[in-house]
């Protein structure tokens, strides 16, 4: 048997490799880490933690007009800072950084900072330092990608919009995915004035068509000027700011335009291909169903597989390795049934499949659909709808998909998200009594299906 120094090399301390890392350990095993940015990776440093806050923030607005609108209050002359608001947002981002590096120490994971790569099968360069594992741990993530048009480099990534010096007041939005919504919503929220372009029919492919056409239509209700079948042809400096070519001749001023085009693998220059692991041609590790890639001692987990792109995913994927290697429990990651939202403004989230995606595997699919005004907006004069879906297979009654744009969505599908994942009927919905007066109650009170 080798002499490694360490069970387990990790390459990458996002949310993946910093759970399969620590319960290796806890496991038993000899672990060490290495991450070349910020520990806690895309979700901690410009992902789902300071995007949710931003969210946050950007709520503000519409509560201050509600508040006076409908509900009494008179509210002073507001006010929003931008460097206030990005500074305590790295303080706190920070602060997790610190309580990642605490956890990984206290479990006995050894910390590298720096750029590893992997030379051979089980032998990892890190900082100029080589050192040996029985097993090698990929899981470094995704990073945002750019379409090639002329003055691309004059756009920016997520990463960027996460500390922009200061707020755009005029912001072109370019992709039709989460992040795209979700920071249209928030440069909207925080007051600047936002064009979201789509280069299809309809964003959020992939999403319920109920859910796509319902936040269509109230996000434009919000201001944003959501425009479909558009795309940026070219990027210049203007002497406002900056001004994109759309492709059907016209321009827009802005004075930043974001690309949420996706997400690619962060592979490249890791030495996976040259010791033999395989590759899929967008850069993905190729796995099988335990999360080993083509050579028995590297592993991969997480956005870089890009199997289902989320945080909790890639913590499920890393237990599940760390059962596998370590604690004599063999554990296939289960994709089914995750559930996800999108922090839009409204909220969307779903669990579950589509209608379209039940009516082609299912002979008859029964659909349950409600829209209506939340009660809060009664005396705001609000027009805003809450849509809410469910999709049941009527041979079993199984309730197969479950779909939500309102307030609070993600909380509401999170508990609804256990139930379909328990293979409950439509009936079993409908004997549950609701909690009254929520929107959630909705939920168990629809009775006739939509003809
Ligand atoms: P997505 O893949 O979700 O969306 C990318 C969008 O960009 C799509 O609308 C796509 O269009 C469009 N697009 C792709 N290439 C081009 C191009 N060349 N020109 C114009 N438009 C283009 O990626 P995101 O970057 O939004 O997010 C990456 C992943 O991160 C998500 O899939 C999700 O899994 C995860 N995420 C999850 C969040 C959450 O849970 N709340 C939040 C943020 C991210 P088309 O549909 O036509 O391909």
């Amino acid at each position: 048997m080798p002499n490694y120094d360490y069970d387990l090399f990790t390459l990458g301390a996002g949310s993946g490799g910093v759970r399969a890392s620590r319960v290796a350990a806890g496991y038993g095993a000899r672990v060490a880490i290495a991450e070349e940015r910020d520990l806690g990776g895309t979700c901690v440093n410009v992902g789902c933690i300071p995007k949710k806050l931003l969210v946050y923030a950007s709520h503000y607005s519409q509560d201050f007009s509600d508040a006076v609108a409908g509900y009494g209050w008179t509210v002073g002359e507001t006010n929003f800072d931008w460097k206030t608001l990005i500074s305590n947002k790295d303080r706190e981002i920070e602060r997790l950084n610190g309580i990642y590096a605490g956890l990984l120490d206290s479990a006995g994971v050894e910390r590298f900072q720096g750029r590893a790569v992997v030379v051979d099968p089980h032998t990892i360069e890190v900082s100029g330092r080589r050192v040996t594992a029985e097993h090698i741990l990929i899981a470094v993530g995704g990073w945002p990608v750019l379409p090639e048009i002329p003055g691309i480099e004059h756009a920016m990534t997520s990463n960027e919009a996460f500390h922009l010096e200061e707020m755009p007041q005029r912001v072109i939005v370019v992709g039709g995915g989460y992040i795209a919504v979700e920071f249209a919503g928030i440069f909207q929220g925080l007051g600047s004035q936002v064009t979201q372009l789509y280069r299809g029919p309809l964003f959020l492919r992939g999403f319920d068509d109920d859910v796509r056409n319902t936040l269509a239509q109230e996000i434009r209700n919000r201001g944003i000027d959501l425009r479909f079948d558009t795309n940026v042809a070219r990027i210049e400096r203007s002497v406002s700011g900056l001004s994109a070519r759309l492709e059907d001749g016209s321009v827009l001023e802005a004075d930043a335009i974001l690309f949420a085009t996706g997400r690619s693998p962060l592979t490249a220059g890791l030495g996976l291909q040259e010791v033999g692991v395989e590759l899929d041609e967008g850069g993905a590790v190729i796995v099988d169903e335990y999360s080993r890639t083509s050579l028995p001692s590297i592993w991969a987990i997480g956005d870089v597989t890009d199997r289902i792109q989320l945080t909790p995913v890639a913590i499920h994927e890393g237990m599940c390795l760390a059962a596998t290697l370590f604690d004599g429990r063999p554990t296939k990651p289960n994709h089914d049934d995750v559930a996800s939202a999108v922090f839009s403004q409204p909220t969307v989230a779903c669990v579950g499949l589509t209608e379209t995606q039940a009516r082609s595997r299912f002979d008859q699919v029964e659909i349950y659909r409600s829209t209506f005004r939340p009660l809060k907006n009664t005396l705001i004069g609000d027009d805003e709808r809450t849509m809410m879906k469910i999709v049941v297979d009527s041979v079993t009654d199984r309730v197969l998909g479950c779909h939500m744009v309102g307030p609070e969505a993600g909380e509401i599908i999170q508990g609804l998200a256990v139930a379909i994942k328990c293979g409950a009927t439509k009936a079993q919905f409908d004997a549950t009594i609701g909690i009254h007066p929520t929107a959630a109650e909705e939920f168990v009170t629809m009775r006739e299906p939509v003809s």
